[in-house]
């Protein structure tokens, strides 16, 4: 017999389950609030419950662990973490420290397949999706190990989200759940190359979550070089789906924008790049690329960066330089897992 993967289930499916094995609907309750509030990683620490409930919850089903297979502190708070999964495969998780409170970076599949070439997550291709239960588990993995709580999340990590719908989405639904950690979906982002039939289908459970494009070029000649998804999914039907998303949902998009030397910065591309953002709510992340091993990108120059956000500011589009967090502890998201690998 399989068992059960406990974590990924919400309260209504956990609340089935329960009662088709003995349990009591109050029952369901308590042990989503050990799962997901009080972080338990092992049926034995539910100690509300009968023995012989405990003991029909060990036979059934299984609690999903992490554990850190490697921890990296930058100088200025923020963490790393490289989590080993139950099969042995590994992810990363940043944790972000912030005046507000504190942000998590999350994974969201093991490896890629969207194949953007300044990225590392994608070297190796994508060796499988991670359930509901290994999403949640970094949140509460981390918060364990440092005590603290985190407000914010941010699906940037490994993967990309929008290929792994039902399960990110089951994810959004259990973190956000009152008996669990309760966060506001307005406290989470998710970030996507633009798997633009997925976008249409987010915009259709009108979540109030962030959705934040990368877009990192201004023509779909440029954008294929770098981004294959753009094969599939050109510019043109990618605009097109997020005005989409923003009349459906009435959620703002926010749009990223990774500056490559030589590749995407001159001044014609911040002109090209004010046109595809009109009628947006105008604001663009501008990130300087991480150099990767493997991939032949580098930085564009601080003075390139800085005019080609004051030629976006003279157009009317509000551009800002993001401020990196964890300079000095490996970089960019990927590289630590090909590392280890
Ligand atoms: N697959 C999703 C989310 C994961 S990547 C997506 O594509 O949005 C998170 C962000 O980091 C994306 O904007 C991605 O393009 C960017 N990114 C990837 N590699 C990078 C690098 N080397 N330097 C800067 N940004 C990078």
């Amino acid at each position: 017999m399989n068992r059960i993967d406990i974590k990924s289930l919400n309260p209504e499916q956990l609340a089935e389950f329960a009662v088709e094995n003995g349990l009591k609907g109050f029952n369901a309750k308590q042990i989503y609030v050990w799962l997901h509030q009080k972080n338990v990683t092992d049926f034995d620490q539910m100690t509300n419950l009968s023995k012989q409930a405990r003991e029909m919850l060990k036979e059934k089903c299984f609690i999903t662990n992490l554990e850190i297979a490697q921890k990296q502190v930058s100088v200025d708070g923020t963490i790393k973490y490289l989590y080993r999964l139950p099969d042995g495969n590994c992810i990363e998780t940043v944790l972000m420290r912030y005046e507000h409170g504190n942000s998590i970076c999350v994974s969201s599949q093991v490896g890629c397949r969207m194949g953007c070439k300044f990225c590392a997550s994608t070297q190796g291709g994508k060796v499988r999706d991670l359930a509901a239960s290994e999403i949640l588990s970094q949140l509460y993995a981390t918060e364990q190990d440092t005590g603290e709580r985190v407000s914010n999340i941010v699906l940037m990590g490994i993967g990309e989200p929008l290929d792994n719908f039902d399960n990110v989405i089951s994810f959004i639904g259990i973190i956000t759940s009152k008996d669990g950690k309760n966060i506001s979906q307005r406290n989470i982002s998710l970030s996507t190359c633009g798997i633009v039939p997925k976008i249409y289908e987010l915009a259709k459970l009108k979540l109030g979550i962030t959705l934040s494009i990368s877009l990192h070029a201004t023509t779909n000649e440029a954008r294929k070089r770098t981004m294959p998804v753009s094969n599939a999914y050109p510019l043109e039907q990618l605009m097109q789906a997020c005005r989409d998303y923003t009349k459906t949902t009435g959620r703002r998009i926010s749009f990223e924008y990774a500056m490559i030397k030589g590749e995407n910065d001159t001044q014609e591309d911040a002109v090209r790049l004010s046109k595809l953002l009109h009628g947006f709510i105008n604001h663009v992340n501008l990130i300087p690329v991480n150099p990767v091993d493997g991939s032949p990108f580098s930085q564009s120059d601080a003075r390139i960066i800085k005019e080609f956000q004051s030629k976006l500011t003279q157009l009317g589009v509000n551009a800002t330089i993001r401020r990196r967090l964890g300079q000095d502890i490996s970089a960019a998201c990927g590289q630590l897992r090909n590392e280890h690998r």
